[in-house]
């Protein structure tokens, strides 16, 4: 089951819009993690973020990792996105549960000071590395306050997440706009008096409208908006034997070495175990050395 990705514009382009459905990705990630419901909203919330930040993907084979690190009890994690639509990622504390049932619908509360970091990787290139503080945790806010201060960039964000008690994610999505800057005073401020009549998000979703109901007749009512499917995305990870082979190379003669009776890591993204006996860390040795030889 795939998710979809949309991207428009709107008021004579003078605006750009990034929409996202992430419902099926939140789930496959839930239920890889069996996170808990204030993990649960935390994750759901950053894939979203995380769709919406790979739109910036420009080449082929490249990524863009979303992560937010906190001081509180959660702590945070990262989501990352390729230019693929594959989503994966982690949460430092995927059981954290709170006391008080409010707090688990709000993970800003537990996650403290903090920052949000994004990072965007593509092959034959240096990556590129910001991060802002967090403003409220809740990540709408923190992604936009990212935006205007590492793009310049004025943007609106909200992100939604509906879970019922059975840990199904009834609906999980989000949007971002952004305004151009060449974009007229008088249809910037339409569309703000929109916003702000708009009523949240996670209300919006509750009562059955999707992503793009909730953008043509709240967001974007009566002004003109041209959305269109840009990508699938879905919950996949990108992990193989051959990847965790070179990464346990990376690790060193002398790791390597303590590890010879043979060791089975499991993948931080998607749980997958893969077993090396004692004879595959012996090729791993023979390969580093023959590495260091060369
Ligand atoms: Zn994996």
């Amino acid at each position: 089951m795939t998710d979809t990705l949309y991207r428009g514009t709107a008021l004579s382009d003078s605006f750009r819009i990034f929409a996202v459905d992430a419902t099926q990705t939140a789930q496959k990630a839930r239920d890889i993690h069996d996170l808990s419901p204030v993990a649960t909203i935390l994750m759901g919330k950053m894939i979203s973020a995380a769709a919406i930040l790979s739109m910036d993907i420009k080449n082929e084979n490249s990524e863009i990792t979303l992560r937010i690190d906190g001081d509180g009890e959660l702590k945070g994690g990262l989501v990352v996105c390729n230019e693929k639509g594959h989503v994966r990622g982690y949460l430092k504390t995927p059981k954290l549960f709170l006391e008080d049932t409010e707090d688990n619908f709000h993970p800003g509360r537990s996650l403290g000071e903090g920052t949000l970091g994004v990072i965007r990787q593509s092959p034959h290139a240096q990556p590129w590395i910001g991060s802002t503080e967090l403003i409220t945790g809740e990540i709408a806010e923190d992604l936009a306050h990212f935006y205007l201060q590492s793009e310049q960039v004025p943007s609106a964000v909200a992100l939604g997440i509906l879970i019922d008690p059975d840990a199904k994610i009834r609906a999980c999505a989000g949007f971002m706009i952004q305004q151009l800057p060449f974009a007229a005073a008088d249809k910037a401020q339409r569309l703000i008096q929109n916003l702000q009549n708009t009523p949240n998000l996670s209300d919006l979703m509750d009562m059955g409208l999707s992503i793009v109901e909730v953008l043509e007749r709240f967001v974007f009512k009566e002004l003109d908006l041209n959305l269109s499917e840009f990508r699938q995305i879905e919950y996949r990870c990108n992990c193989s034997k051959e990847v965790v082979a070179r990464s346990l190379i990376t690790l060193g003669l002398e790791e390597l070495e303590s590890l010879k009776e043979g060791i089975t890591p499991v993948c931080h993204y998607c749980n997958a175990k893969y077993n090396f006996t004692a004879s595959e860390i012996a090729d791993l040795i023979q390969v580093l050395k023959e590495q260091k030889n060369a």
